[in-house]
């Protein structure tokens, strides 16, 4: 979603708002595609303080990641603040700064960006989640699995070592 920001750069006006609904079905990242469930809302103000345009906003929404543990995948809820600085100086060499090209810039490139770098590392469906079995690959928070005793219990592991070496 382009906004234009011509009556913030020409006109004497300080502030202006914005609420918007991105149109967004999903975000492509690098590393990624994250499928949006629920329409992505941006709520924030955009202020002209001499030539610093700057613009606080509030994102919310619903996704969908997949789990690190149990790779099932999860809804997240969105509730990202962020702050960005744009200028429309060509000569600006400041590259944490969003550049203003013909009195507008891309929102949905800004939001996307502060939704990826907000998520977590490790994305959990539930702190507790209890993941994989690695040996049999079932997911231990559906089902128990027998794999544990027999693998990670060093008296089963030294009994093993013996019939094997006959
Ligand atoms: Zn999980
Ligand atoms: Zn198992």
């Amino acid at each position: 979603m382009i906004i234009n920001i011509s009556d913030l750069i020409r006109k004497n006006i300080s502030k202006k708002e914005i609420n918007v609904v991105l149109e967004s079905k999903n975000i492509v990242d690098s590393y990624e595609t994250i499928d949006v469930l629920d329409p992505i809302k941006v709520e924030g103000v955009i202020n002209k303080i001499e030539e610093t345009i700057s613009l606080d906003g509030v994102i919310k929404g619903k996704i969908v990641l997949s789990c690190s543990r149990c790779l099932q995948n999860f809804n997240y809820d969105l509730d990202i603040e962020f702050h960005e600085e744009l200028t429309n100086d060509p000569d600006s060499k400041d590259e944490d700064l969003i550049f203003i090209n013909n009195d507008d810039f891309n929102l949905t490139k800004i939001v996307e960006n502060n939704i990826v770098m907000s998520l977590p590392i490790q994305r959990l469906c539930k702190d507790d989640c209890k993941g994989l079995c690695t040996v049999c690959g079932e997911n231990l928070n559906l089902s128990s699995c027998d794999c544990e005793n027999s693998n990670y219990d060093p008296r089963f592991a030294k009994l093993k070592n013996l019939f094997s070496n006959n």
